[in-house]
């Protein structure tokens, strides 16, 4: 039987959902995988195993896992010989310094001395070392946002996305240290046969990914705009023109990216364009 690829993702929790629907939109089919410590993929060479996200960049390091999805924060704070193969977009959260509301603050420098608590040591003292600041670290693995109500801690560094829980705990957030999100890691020493199926692997989430940021677009035109309106709609290679049976007007088909999305559609109203269709693209392959 021909060997499959390993990917380590987490069991449960904030990532879990998302790494297992990249798969499913790469058409990578399961069993199931519910309550289960491995799952098989039943059309593609992988083999997927749930585990603690804490765990995963060890396990690649060591090749129990070939690759694994994690957040970029945990993968920096194992500090394992590893390396990221892709960025996958989700889970984007930031890591960021906090301290009580009613403090003030100036700068960096204002932590000198301070006892900061954090479930991530090891970037935190790069951080420190990088800025110069001699302070003192406190590791705890949870609820590091009521460090300082009692009393453990001056200063917090700790996992932001809304600020919300920040706020309940009478905190604000005056530094990010890090921008992460959930990245693909892999061993560094593949086989040749494995970096196949890796190939593989990610020219389908990148065929996803890429789909997700652009729509397909229809629209009817008048004749005499054709060529502005084509200016305006780049498509993948250039836009379908088609005749409708209305004289002087065409169908006009072409693909936009989402962050030019309401600028484009603007512009193609003024000029007169009509009956204009968004349609959500499945996969993209350029
Ligand atoms: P495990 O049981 O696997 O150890 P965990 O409790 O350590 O899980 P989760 O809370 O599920 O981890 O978070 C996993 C990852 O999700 C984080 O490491 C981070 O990359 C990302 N994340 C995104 N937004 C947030 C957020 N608001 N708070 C915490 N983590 C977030
Ligand atoms: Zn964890």
């Amino acid at each position: 039987m021909e060997k499959k690829l390993k990917i380590a993702i987490q069991k449960s929790g904030r990532l879990n959902d998302d790494s297992m629907k990249i798969l499913k939109e790469a058409g990578i089919e399961f069993n199931n995988g519910l309550n289960m410590l491995k799952a098989d993929a039943i059309n593609f060479p992988l083999e997927v195993f749930f585990l603690r996200d804490d765990d995963i960049p060890q396990y690649v390091e060591d090749g129990i896992a070939d690759i694994g999805i994690v957040g970029e924060n945990v993968m920096l704070e194992k500090n394992k010989d590893i390396k990221i193969v892709d960025r996958l977009g989700f889970s984007k959260c930031r890591l960021s310094i906090a301290i009580p509301k009613n403090e003030k603050y100036k700068g960096v420098q204002d932590l000198q001395g301070k006892r900061i608590a954090t479930s991530y040591p090891t970037i935190v003292s790069k951080y420190l070392k990088k800025n110069k600041i001699a302070a003192e670290i406190h590791e705890i693995s949870g609820s590091v946002e009521i460090a300082p109500s009692i009393g453990l801690a001056d200063v917090i560094v700790d996992l932001v996305s809304s600020g919300s829980t920040l706020f309940t705990n009478g905190l604000k957030e005056v530094e990010v240290i890090l921008k992460s999100e959930a990245v693909l890691v892999a061993n560094k020493s593949l086989t040749k046969y494995q970096l196949g199926i890796l190939d593989k692997l990610l020219f389908r989430i990148n065929a996803v990914k890429k789909a997700k940021n652009n729509k397909y677009i229809l629209l009817n035109a008048p004749n005499k705009n054709l060529d502005a309106i084509c200016k305006i709609l780049p498509g993948m290679k250039s836009p379908t023109i088609m005749p409708l049976s209305d004289k002087g007007w065409s169908s006009v088909h072409s693909v936009v990216n989402e962050n030019d999305f309401w600028d484009i559609i603007e512009k193609l109203k003024a000029l007169g364009a009509q009956g204009i269709l968004v349609v959500p693209i499945e996969k993209m392959i350029l």
